[in-house]
């Protein structure tokens, strides 16, 4: 059978959740039938700032509570711009939430950051500027049952399926895995909107991560070094005093500025899943 368009929850009967039945264009109609049923029900959208991210919440708009987005002040200066027309398009308001710590160099060397930046155990910045906010506010609303809205693609139902296993307590769901839409199309959603997607696509970046993301490969600090001179310096002589590098093993201040340039940039997003590696 072809469930693509019918919205899915990965445990509705866990928690008592009843599933909507109508649909229009693959969405369910009838937002009350879920909160009916359970009044601690709490639908709370991750919004990334991203475009697949943003195209899940427009689509799932009838049936989120709460949008939040958690700003890092590395984000490129248009992320806000796009929060804010993006704010317009759902028809809700986006709440800001963000660390105390602020940024990534105060994640990557303050407290217990020093010492490691990114690897195999996940990037410290996403685990302090990322997961630690959304645990807290969990911590807060305790007495609800939370549903997520995350933007996960068709091509990444393998990822979304992770996300039940390592966050059972939450319901979770994933319109565009729901409704059969991948990246490109997202980006094609977003482009009839009118709304203009985040300046770093534009300017040859696979998503909206922090300037600087130090999840990035060599390819991708290259075009740092090119597009944002200041940012890579300043990450290189992060990296030296933290004694750590982005790139397993390779200092960016020794990176061969040759490296990596016919290499795909290939980086995730800083989502959900680039939290439940984090350390
Ligand atoms: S986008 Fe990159 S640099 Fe920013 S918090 Fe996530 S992993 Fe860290």
């Amino acid at each position: 059978m072809d469930t693509r368009n019918e919205i899915t929850t990965n445990k509705p009967t866990t928690l008592g959740f009843g599933v909507a039945t109508g649909c229009v264009d693959g969405l369910p109609t009838e937002r009350t039938t879920w909160h009916d049923n359970d009044p601690k029900l709490l639908t709370a959208a991750w919004f990334s700032a991203g475009v697949s991210s943003a195209v899940a919440v427009k689509k799932y708009i009838n049936y989120i509570d709460r949008i939040y987005y958690t700003n890092i002040d590395d984000q490129h200066p248009d992320s806000m711009r796009f929060v804010k027309d993006c704010e317009q398009w759902f028809g809700q308001p986006v709440e800001i939430m963000q660390s105390e710590l602020r940024n990534v160099e105060n994640a990557c060397t303050k407290r217990a950051g020093k010492g490691y930046i990114n690897g195999p155990k996940g990037a410290k910045c996403t685990s302090k500027l990322k997961r630690k906010v959304r645990m807290d506010w969990e911590r807060e609303h305790e007495e609800y049952h939370l549903r997520y809205v995350w933007g996960v693609d068709l091509y990444e139902k393998h990822r979304y399926d992770r996300l039940n296993i390592s966050m059972p307590a939450m319901e979770h769901v994933a319109p565009l895995i729901d409704l059969g839409i991948t990246k490109t199309t997202a980006h094609q959603i977003l482009r009839a909107s009118g709304i203009k997607r985040p300046a770093m696509y534009d300017l040859g970046y696979s998503n909206n991560n922090c300037v600087g993301c130090v999840k990035g490969g060599m390819g991708y600090w290259n075009k740092i070094r090119i597009d944002f001179p200041e940012v890579f310096k300043a990450r290189a002589e992060m990296e030296r005093r933290v004694g750590h590098s982005c790139i397993n093993g390779v200092f960016l201040d020794e990176l061969d500025p040759d490296r990596g340039r016919n290499s795909p940039m290939i980086m995730d997003d800083c989502g959900i899943f680039c939290e439940l590696m984090a350390v």
